[in-house]
């Protein structure tokens, strides 16, 4: 079956017709390669789907970004984000998982199989899909924060709080998500800073409650970053005191970490024509399964995930998007 034989593409508001590759008809597409995309191939491949991995533009996805990893089960002394990819990576290839590079371009979910195009030119039919495309971590957009990525920055408190054990360090951020982050940060750091940019905090009521009879957590309101400063690891952060038009004071805070909490971006923008989503672009399933609003694809991961956003929850909605694509298969076919 032939979906496509060229493709209109528009790259950099250039518009060109692109000759497509031999298409490749699979059991099991899998569109990205962190825990939850990497999970679903091990159970799919064992189950003898011959799933096939996109990798995606941050192959391993989220957790290549983060230093040490010591909340996934089976690591007693820890692991580093990146070793634990690899692991995963390995453990689908030795059940027969395809991996290949590249990053789905289109997609077409009107009618079954599914068409998948990957980088503009190689079509893949698909008789079902799991979207693990994860969600990006929203940054401030300062140099000094990317500089300090992994040496001090951070967008996840559950993940790199243990390190800062009786430090100081900040969150930005005035929503459910920062609040908690400072919260769980004020059990382990001897002082957090809650930098908000508007007078309030947007988080909901018992959040805000919580942050606020905390004695350890210090709101600081109307504060922006200028910078978060160092040599080698984050010492500090520069922010902007502002109060009314005209009046800005420059604050200095000495901190050993900063946390960035001002929301994520679930990657979910080129499945909405045919995937529900909420507001934010969070894929709708059906709770308690991965079965999205189209029988046969299937949604893993923080694409899907707002609340947990764990390596190993992200896993385990892996293992029940491949338990539930070999279902439908099993049914329809
Ligand atoms: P939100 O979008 O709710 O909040 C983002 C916060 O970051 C806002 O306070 C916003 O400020 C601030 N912000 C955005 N950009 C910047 C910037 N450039 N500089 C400084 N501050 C900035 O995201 P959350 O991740 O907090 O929450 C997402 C959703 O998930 C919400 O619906 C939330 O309720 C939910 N959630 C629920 C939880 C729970 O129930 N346990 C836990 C975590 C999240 P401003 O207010 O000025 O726009």
């Amino acid at each position: 079956m032939s979906f496509f034989k060229t493709l209109n593409v528009s790259e950099n508001n250039d518009k060109k017709s692109v000759e497509l590759e031999n298409e490749e008809s699979v059991k099991c597409l899998i569109i990205g390669s962190g825990p939850a995309g990497y999970t679903a191939a091990i159970y799919a491949a064992r189950a003898n789907l011959k799933p096939v991995i996109i990798q995606g533009m941050e192959a391993g996805g989220q957790l290549t970004t983060t230093t040490e990893v010591e909340n996934f089960p089976g690591y007693p002394e820890g692991v580093s984000g990146p070793i634990l990819m690899d692991d995963l990576k390995a453990q689908a290839e030795r059940f027969g998982t395809d991996i290949r590079w590249g990053e789905v371009t289109s997609v077409d979910f009107s009618k079954r199989p599914f068409s998948v195009i990957v980088d503009y030119k190689k079509p893949f039919i698909a008789e079902t899909v799991v979207i693990a495309t994860g969600a990006t971590a929203k940054y401030l957009g300062l140099e000094s924060e990317n500089k300090f990525k992994g040496a001090g920055v951070s967008a996840c408190a559950t993940c790199d709080g243990f390190f800062y054990k009786g430090k100081r360090v900040a969150v930005v951020g005035g929503g459910d998500t920062a609040a908690e982050e400072a919260t769980y940060l004020a059990g382990l750091a001897e002082k957090v800073f809650l930098i908000v940019r508007k007078p309030y905090l947007r988080a909901s009521k018992a959040m805000i409650h919580r942050v606020e009879h905390t004695p350890n957590i210090e709101i600081l309101y109307e504060h922006n970053t200028k910078e978060i400063t160092g040599t080698n690891v984050v010492t500090g952060a520069t922010l902007i005191k502002r109060q009314g038009e005209a009046d800005e004071t420059e604050v200095k805070i000495e901190i050993d970490g900063f946390f960035v909490a001002i929301g994520h971006k679930p990657n979910s923008e080129l499945f909405k024509e045919f995937i529900n989503t909420d507001e934010v672009g969070y894929i709708k399933t059906i709770p308690g399964t991965s079965k999205t609003n189209v029988p046969g694809v299937f949604a893993a991961g923080d694409i899907q995930d707002s609340q947990y956003r764990q390596a190993v929850t992200a896993a385990g909605s892996g293992c029940m998007a491949a338990l539930d694509a070999e279902r439908f298969l099993a049914e329809y076919d």
